[in-house]
């Protein structure tokens, strides 16, 4: 199948909003400062950026990974900016946010793949009002404990990382992840500081089986995971990887139902679902 699949009723998407997109893009852009939101063409940008609610992305824009449905840039990114801390306290400050998600491309070149920098953005964010959650969706750290204690010793309130499809697919998907690793991760999260919630996310449409599915979900639950995330894969550009197969809503809502039975505490599911979508009320 060449060309993007035709999409369904229920992901024809409203076109995005310029005027609410563009306000967003000219605060990040004054402040130095990226969004996943805009980085990975998220579908649900006209909302949230509407909300005044942002994912920012620390680390540059570059990863040095190159996973087969994101939409980042791949290749050899700059030196982190010292600063980046106080910009994101600066956009906290005229977003007037309340609930702050902070997430990073992976960078394999770093000695602790950026684990300090997102200690001292949480610092920053904690030194300016220490009742603003802050959720940080974290790279694998190469495996790295140091570096995990790292981010959970400077204490955000939600600590995510996804695992993004079964581990079947991840030599084609996920080349330079490992499944057994992420879920390591988010055992060890919760072994480091058992009020830290801890949550992931994974995409469907990729080729991925229904036993394949609850399997992933009954792994990520012997984790001690407490928040869940499922959408549907979109692709990005016909570079990227084809989508699979469109799973239509009612199949979204029997993954939350399952979800909840297998004892999350929240779980999101539903075609337009991202890892930080509705992530304050997810927490709250
Ligand atoms: S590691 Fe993360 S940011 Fe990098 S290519 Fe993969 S999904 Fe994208």
């Amino acid at each position: 199948m060449s060309g993007y699949a035709r999409r369904p009723e229920w992901l024809k998407l409203t076109p995005l909003n310029p005027a609410i997109v563009d306000r967003m893009r000219a605060l990040t852009r004054d402040l130095k400062l990226h969004t996943v939101c805009d980085s990975a063409r998220c579908p649900n940008r006209t909302r949230c950026f509407g909300r005044q609610t942002a994912a920012f992305i620390i680390l540059g824009e570059t990863c040095t990974r190159h996973c087969a449905f994101c939409a980042m840039k791949s290749g050899r990114p700059g030196p982190p900016d010292p600063q980046e801390g106080e910009h994101i306290v600066d956009a906290v400050t005229r977003l007037e946010l309340r609930y702050v998600v902070v997430t990073s491309v992976t960078r394999d070149d770093l000695t602790d793949g950026g684990a300090s920098q997102f200690a001292q953005v949480i610092s920053a964010i904690h030194e300016y009002d220490a009742d603003i959650p802050v959720e940080v969706l974290v790279p694998d750290f190469g495996g790295s404990f140091p570096a995990l204690q790292t981010v959970a010793e400077a204490s955000p309130a939600v600590l995510n990382h996804n695992v993004e499809t079964v581990p079947r697919l991840y030599p084609e998907v996920r080349p330079q992840a490992k499944y057994e690793r992420s879920l390591e991760l988010l055992k060890r999260a919760k072994l480091l500081n058992s009020n830290l919630l801890t949550k992931s996310g994974f995409m469907l449409g990729l080729g991925e089986t229904r036993q394949e599915i609850i399997r992933l979900m009954e792994d990520l639950k012997g984790t001690g995971c407490d928040l869940l995330t499922i959408g549907q894969y979109l692709q990005p550009s016909l570079k990227h990887r084809e989508v699979a197969r469109f799973l239509n809503p009612e199949e979204f809502a029997e993954y939350e139902k399952l979800g909840e039975q297998l004892g999350f505490r929240r779980v999101a599911s539903g075609p337009l679902v991202r890892s930080s979508f509705h992530a304050s009320e997810m927490f709250l």
